[in-house]
């Protein structure tokens, strides 16, 4: 008699192990690892499905009390057994529970639902709908203004993007809708979602460091190695290139490839390089598709009809039966650190996915992680680089403006001279400007001169940010309120929003180049579906002479129009409470930089900085990646930080701040007693998170260093076995 150890699929259940069924002769054949199968489950026998995860001849338990499965779900998508084999190293690894180990590899697992697309659009005119809304407003209901306010502003919007980007609920919207205020419009949609008419491709012929990369790991696979590669290039040094010849040489051995890109980086443009060489066989995954349009990609990549997917950290997990190769693109963007349980990150889990499936992984970057580089100089990856743009541009220069001077010398402005003077001479020249305002970790936040109070959200203990037309947003859980004119604290009237956000910014543009015409890319201008692309090929089509916009902007895209790009505040992102705040400064500038003159032109880079002495932004100015790796690692050595030792975090939540502080305090005492006497290793906290409270949820951090990564792992099994009856969520991060 064979034995199935089965995950069963109940989502809302805390059942996290596997539970033993009895396979019957007739199903021998068809029950192996991966396959759902149906049984029957608890003391009412309910009729439940589930994943076969092991196959054993001895039952654990009384052969006589275990239940026989009732058959097998014909098809169904079969998890392939190197996917589980995945899900329980990442249980292992990462913690959490076996059940989301196992879902977040097979994101998608029901049936499709009807390929429908529901828009909501406003059904009454101006003036109608301006009344309403001042009523909403007057009365209070909060969630109704804003829909109606957006609508206002564009009468239809996806579903999605108003439960999810506005946060508005369903029920809300059927009250509107009973109003006869506005309409849910169900429309059917394409499920293809590269439909895009093939422009005929540039013929490429790889150069000669290009070639040599290439080869490299080529010759590699011709040998049976499967390695990991480091590919550093500087930007626009043609690393996609390079991909898309890594892919084409495994799609010829009948293999196939994952390729991995920050979701904000997954433009039409991109997409169509890959789209013009692989064809039909090329798909895309991204977190805008419904459940039905994901479930159909993977269908497609089980079935062997396509041969490369490209998408976000999810597409990681893309049912391929031949991987041979994963390659992520911009490997150094946290977008690639999971934050969800469990917190896998998408490098190490790539390595892990192709060791099993004996595939090999290029890591590509411009500025890559300081985890991957030193990986690199240790012989772990494999070092290739491309030290030359592609083609005939050359690297921008960069000039360093001291912000401090500009003030001295009576510059209020937030464009210091020489890059007045710049876009100045960028425009007569007709050529494209780009202006980056470095907003990480701090928002357009309203303070008060005389006290310094900062105004925050009451439900997270975050910054509210200041938006057009006199409203505090909180940018975590979309609470808004009316600006105020007098400070809450001190009753000054010197309240206001003092750093410039990028709305400002425009503003001061228009007002100071009134016949340039502007784009502006934010957080409040690309909600909607498309935006985002609407103003990058806006831009690239030359409709307008100056972009405008935060990190969005310095994300891999090609202007070769674009001779000027300006960094408003380099600095911001320098005192964030992070220990990789200097590493993040760097690759932002850097990136940013790397913008400039992409085309014929010769480009240029003004930095505005506060900080014209910091190292972060002398060798991003020099572009000297190597200098700064050398200052950075001497830090993190002296410090102890990754990845020279390795850390865990570990996040207490509660709505509770007294259980959130003594579920941090016991864990944190348990941990000293254990590792007393090891060395090597030591425990901080616990402390705030850098937010310490969003969504009345209360949030404490205990951070474990250890140069060995196995003593982590485990104190991560130590704390979740004590913790195991605790109603306070404990999650885990490595690094
Ligand atoms: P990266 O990904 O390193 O930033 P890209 O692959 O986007 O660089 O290449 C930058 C530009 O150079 C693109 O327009 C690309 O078409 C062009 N390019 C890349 N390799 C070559 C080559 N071997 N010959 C000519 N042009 C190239
Ligand atoms: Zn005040
Ligand atoms: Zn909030």
């Amino acid at each position: 008699m064979k034995y199935a150890k089965v995950i069963v699929d109940i989502s809302h259940e805390k059942l996290d192990r596997a539970f033993e069924y009895s396979v019957p002769d007739e199903l021998t054949d068809k029950v192996r690892p991966g396959v759902m199968v149906e049984a029957s489950f608890g003391k009412g026998n309910r009729k439940i499905k589930g994943y076969v995860i092991d196959i054993t001849e001895t039952p654990s338990f009384d052969p006589g009390k275990i239940k026989p499965l009732l058959g097998v779900c014909e098809g169904s998508v079969e998890i392939e057994s190197e996917l589980i084999r995945l899900a329980s190293w990442m249980h292992r690894n990462y913690g959490g529970t076996i059940i989301k180990a196992l879902k977040t590899v097979i994101p998608v697992k029901k049936t499709a639902k009807p390929k429908e697309k529901k828009t909501v659009s406003l059904l009454l005119d101006a003036d109608d709908a301006m009344t309403a809304l001042a009523l909403f407003e007057r009365k209070n209901n909060k969630a109704r203004a804003r829909l109606l306010g957006a609508l206002i502003k564009e009468p239809k919007i996806p579903y999605e993007v108003v439960t999810d980007k506005l946060n508005v609920s369903s029920s809300v919207m059927k009250a509107l809708s009973s109003l006869g205020m506005i309409e849910i419009i169900s429309g059917r949609v394409m499920r293809n979602p590269v439909n895009a008419p093939s422009a005929a491709r540039k013929n490429i012929t790889l150069n000669e460091e290009q070639r040599k990369a290439a080869d490299r790991v080529i010759s590699d696979m011709e040998n049976g190695k499967h390695e990991t590669y480091l590919l550093r290039g500087v930007t626009g040094s043609g690393k996609t290139e390079v991909y898309i010849e890594l892919i084409d040489y495994v799609v010829s051995k009948g293999k196939k490839a994952i390729v991995l890109i920050p979701e904000i980086a997954l433009t039409y443009q991109t997409v169509m390089r890959f789209y013009n060489r692989f064809g039909e066989r090329v798909s895309i995954l991204n977190s805008r598709m419904s459940q039905g349009e994901r479930y159909d990609q993977y269908e497609r990549a089980k079935s062997g009809d396509i041969d490369v997917i490209i998408g976000p950290r999810s597409a990681l997990f893309a049912p391929f039966e031949k991987l041979g190769i994963i390659i992520i693109d911009e490997e150094h963007e946290t977008s690639y650190q999971s934050e969800n349980v469990p917190r896998y990150h998408a490098r190490e889990t790539a390595v892990a996915r192709a060791r099993i499936a004996g595939a090999s992984v290029v890591l590509g970057s411009a500025t890559p992680s300081l985890d991957s580089y030193y990986r690199a100089k240790e012989g772990i990856y494999n070092l290739l680089e491309l030290k030359e743009r592609a083609g005939n541009s050359k690297l921008a220069q960069t000039e360093i403006v001291d912000l401090r001077e500009e003030l001295k010398s009576g510059n209020k402005s937030v464009f210091s001279r020489r890059l007045q003077a710049e876009i100045k001479r960028a425009l007569e020249k007709e050529e494209q400007v780009m202006l980056f305002l470095n907003r990480r970790g701090m928002a357009g936040f309203v303070s008060c001169r005389s006290c310094g109070h900062v105004v925050k959200c009451p439900h997270c203990d975050v910054s509210l940010s200041y938006h057009r037309g006199g409203i505090l947003k909180c940018h975590y859980c979309g609470y808004e309120e009316p600006m105020i004119n007098e400070c809450p604290k001190c009753g000054s009237r010197a309240i206001g929003s003092f750093k410039a956000g990028t709305q400002k910014i425009e503003e001061a543009v228009n007002r100071m180049f009134p016949k340039a015409k502007t784009l502006r890319m934010d957080y409040d201008t690309t909600r909607e579906k498309d935006s985002y692309e609407n103003i990058l090929s806006a831009f690239a089509n030359q409709e307008a002479d100056i972009l405008i916009g935060t990190q969005m902007i310095v994300k891999g895209h090609d202007f070769p129009n674009v001779t000027l790009v300006g960094i408003l505040a380099a600095d911001m992102s320098l005192f964030v409470p992070d220990f990789r705040a200097k590493e993040r400064t760097f690759q932002l500038i850097t990136q940013a930089a790397g913008r400039a003159g992409r085309g014929d032109k010769k480009g240029r880079v003004i930095l505005q900085t506060y900080h014209p002495e910091d190292y972060a932004v002398t060798l991003s100015a020099a572009q000297d990646y190597e200098g700064f790796y050398e200052e950075e690692i001497g830090y993190r050595k002296i410090l102890k930080y990754p990845p020279v030792w390795n850390m865990l975090k570990i996040l207490f939540s509660s709505p509770s701040k007294k259980d959130a502080d003594e579920a941090s305090m016991k864990v944190f005492a348990h941990i000293k007693g254990i590792i007393k006497d090891a060395k090597n290793i030591s425990v901080i906290g616990p402390s705030d998170d850098s937010v310490s409270k969003v969504n009345d949820i209360y949030k404490r951090l205990v951070y474990i260093k250890a140069d060995d990564i196995r003593m982590l792992v485990r104190i991560k099994d130590e704390v979740e076995r004590i913790s195991e009856n605790a109603d306070i969520n404990i999650q885990f991060q490595f690094n």
